[in-house]
């Protein structure tokens, strides 16, 4: 059973590979490189930092750096201070950037794929996935980059969504995106 499902998983996961890096060759991005894009279009602005994506990517700093550079390069992201703690340098995605992820994110033939699924069956499936996902993270000991609605620091209160590690105000999206400092 655990083998059916690994490698259902592991055969979906490389045929979106396959599909993603032929979009990002239209751009000339190496995959890491596409990686790196994809992660800075879905994390929260506590995350967006060389840091954060040189551990969400388990690579090296160097590495990381060097495809930071690429996608600066190709006018994909710029760097930006932040407004309060001037050691801390954003990454943000520029319109050419978000463009491109909007266009191949997620990739076609995969979403042709999903649609061959009832609307309850997608549901389903998002919520099982979401489960092995959760206890993956878990299990190897990385829980954080979760999504900011699952968060226990994610608190309603009168002025709207709270963060109760930041004490900042959420927006609505801001909950829809994955976040450094998350926890179960
Ligand atoms: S509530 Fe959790 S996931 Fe959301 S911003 Fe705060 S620490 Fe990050």
């Amino acid at each position: 059973m655990n083998i059916d499902l690994f490698n259902y998983l592991e055969r979906i996961a490389n045929l979106m590979r396959q599909e993603i890096r032929l979009d990002g060759q239209s751009l000339g991005l190496q995959p890491v490189q596409q990686e790196a894009l994809h992660y800075l279009s879905i994390c929260n602005r506590y995350s967006d930092t060389t840091l954060a994506v040189t551990e969400f990517l388990g690579l090296t700093k160097g590495t990381v750096s060097q495809s930071l550079k690429v996608l600066q390069n190709k006018g994909l992201i710029s760097k930006v201070k932040d407004k309060t703690d001037k050691r801390i340098t954003h990454l943000h995605l520029t319109s050419v950037g978000r463009t491109f992820i909007d266009k191949t994110y997620p990739p076609a033939k995969f979403s042709t794929a999903v649609a061959g699924l009832s609307v309850a069956d997608q549901e389903a499936t998002k919520e099982l996935l979401q489960t092995v996902l959760r206890n993956y993270q878990q299990a190897a000991g990385r829980v954080a980059f979760g999504v900011c609605k699952h968060c226990k620091f994610n608190q309603p209160s009168s002025g709207g969504i709270l963060c109760g590690l930041t004490k900042e105000t959420l927006s609505t999206y801001d909950t829809t995106l994955i976040c450094r400092e998350f926890l179960d």
